[in-house]
């Protein structure tokens, strides 16, 4: 039999795709008509970072989203598929550093500026990658509206949104621990931290009394950072240390005299059940030191080396610290034992620097006022999670949620909307830069370095790309 000519005889989706694709492009099948009587469908595309390309997972909710949308075409709605991408701040930003070492030019030799516009160079030239792929999957976006976190529209939508929240005290400034990347040099919030289980080691140190003899024996993970150590605390209810409470201890090593205290955080079934606290390096110990008015000794610094506070180990990186600490423990014999112990690891999810706790200065958005109406409309029925069995997740969430650490010490993003003043020291936040300090009418002032989470702007996403703040159809 003879082939026909106009009927290949393999299907051959490279041409066939690119037709159709251009000619419902051209015929604007895709654009939504808000104007049009028909009853409005709108989906808005979870923003995919502009500095990759897509992966099998986007492959499939985009053809779900997809099915769903020419679904309601074909059903007589107008519907309007919003895409976009977005500007994802660190990993957008370590792309790009990567990309001029290898040219042999540093971040840091370049300045802000120069690097912003290498940044947005790279956009330009690369980002546009993504959109590419959606295309040639048949996503039949409205292409006329595409978005993107950084563009001029949304960036206004983050700034109001952050004087709004400022304004009613739901943005605040503070000295809190965060997660800091000692290679990125910024804070990283807890979807950032990558954990993994890694095998380690739990030394068990003995902590002289002052006043009686004996010792109380702590067992840490983290030798290094009972140089930090302001308190060691057991819980209340704990037999073997019942009248020992305010008992003071001496700190091995550095001869820092501190309380023997007990809070119901400490869980009893650890190590001893006495744990030393050190409120600048870890979450809870933090938390401890609130309640109990403890001093707050910062002993690691932002590259990772120890600080004037560690005395004689000052200058060390944390990991010669740790070495340098369990030998002299041992030259003392206050190092009772050491076990294997697997511990939790937390590296940045970027570079795989391991992540330390740290003490720092740091925007934060109050979450707990903000969670309140989002619980409550779970509650009331107004939003419906599908299965219902995850409500109890939700809930747990919610209702245990710790404020958002929104500052990030990197260059690519929004930055902060604040201008400090250098004779008062007031924050002066809005918009645009203020023409003098609104507290005592200095016209010296200098911006906030920080630019905002990424989370900051996409959590606005579905709001800014339909032209929030503004009212419109
Ligand atoms: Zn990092
Ligand atoms: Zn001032």
């Amino acid at each position: 039999m003879e082939q026909s000519e106009k009927f290949p005889k393999r299907f051959n989706h490279q041409d066939t795709e690119k037709k159709w694709y251009t000619r419902w492009e051209e015929a604007g099948v895709f654009t939504a008509q808000p104007e049009s009587p028909k009853k409005p469908f709108s989906i808005v595309i979870p923003p995919p970072n502009v500095t990759g390309t897509l992966h099998i997972g986007h492959a499939l909710n985009n053809t779900l989203q997809d099915i769903l949308v020419r679904y309601k075409r074909m059903d007589g709605y107008d519907v309007l598929w919003l895409p976009g991408t977005d500007h994802a701040g660190i990993a957008t930003e370590n792309v790009v550093e990567k990309e001029l070492l290898k040219k042999g030019i540093k971040k840091r030799n370049l300045g802000r500026e120069k690097f912003i516009e290498e940044v947005w160079k790279w956009k330009e030239e690369k980002g546009g990658r993504i959109i590419y792929q959606l295309k040639r999957l048949g996503a039949s976006c409205d292409w006329t509206r595409e978005r993107f976190t950084m563009d001029e529209g949304l960036s206004r939508a983050v700034l109001e949104a952050f004087t709004r929240l400022y304004q009613k005290g739901l943005v605040y400034r503070g000295d809190y621990i965060i997660n800091w990347c000692p290679r990125c040099h910024t804070a990283l919030s807890d979807l950032e931290v990558e954990q993994s289980e890694t095998q380690g080691k739990l030394y068990y140190i003995r902590y002289p009394f002052k006043e009686r003899d004996g010792f109380i024996t702590v067992a840490t993970t983290r030798p290094e950072t009972m140089l930090g150590d302001t308190a060691v605390a057991f819980h209340p209810e704990d037999e073997r240390y019942k009248g020992l409470e305010g008992e003071t201890i001496v700190l091995p090593l550095l001869g820092r005299r501190m309380p023997f205290i007990s809070d119901k955080f400490v869980d009893p079934r650890f190590g001893t059940g006495a744990v030393k606290i050190t409120p600048a390096h870890d979450f809870n110990d933090f938390l401890v030191a609130q309640r109990h008015d403890l001093p707050v000794v910062k002993v690691i610094d932002e590259n990772a080396i120890i600080t004037r506070e560690g005395g004689p180990y000052a200058g060390l990186t944390r990991e010669e610290a740790r070495e340098k600490v369990v030998e002299d423990l041992k030259k003392e014999g206050l190092l009772e034992k050491e076990e294997d112990y697997t511990i939790l690891l937390g590296r940045c999810y970027r570079c795989k620097t391991v992540v330390e706790p740290l003490l720092s200065k740091q925007w934060f958005v109050k979450t707990e006022p903000l969670a309140r109406p989002a619980i409550e409309a779970v509650k009331t029925g107004r939003i419906r999670i599908v299965p219902s069995m995850w409500n109890s997740s939700y809930f747990h969430w919610m209702e245990n949620i710790r404020d958002w650490c929104i500052s990030r010490q990197i260059w690519w993003g929004h930055r902060i909307p604040v201008w400090f003043c250098d004779s008062c020291g007031a924050e002066n936040v809005g918009k645009d830069k203020p023409e003098k300090c609104n507290r005592c009418g200095s016209e010296k002032l200098h911006p906030e370095t920080d630019v905002l989470d990424t989370w900051f702007s996409s959590a606005l996403w579905p709001f800014s790309t339909l032209g929030w703040p503004e009212e419109t159809p």
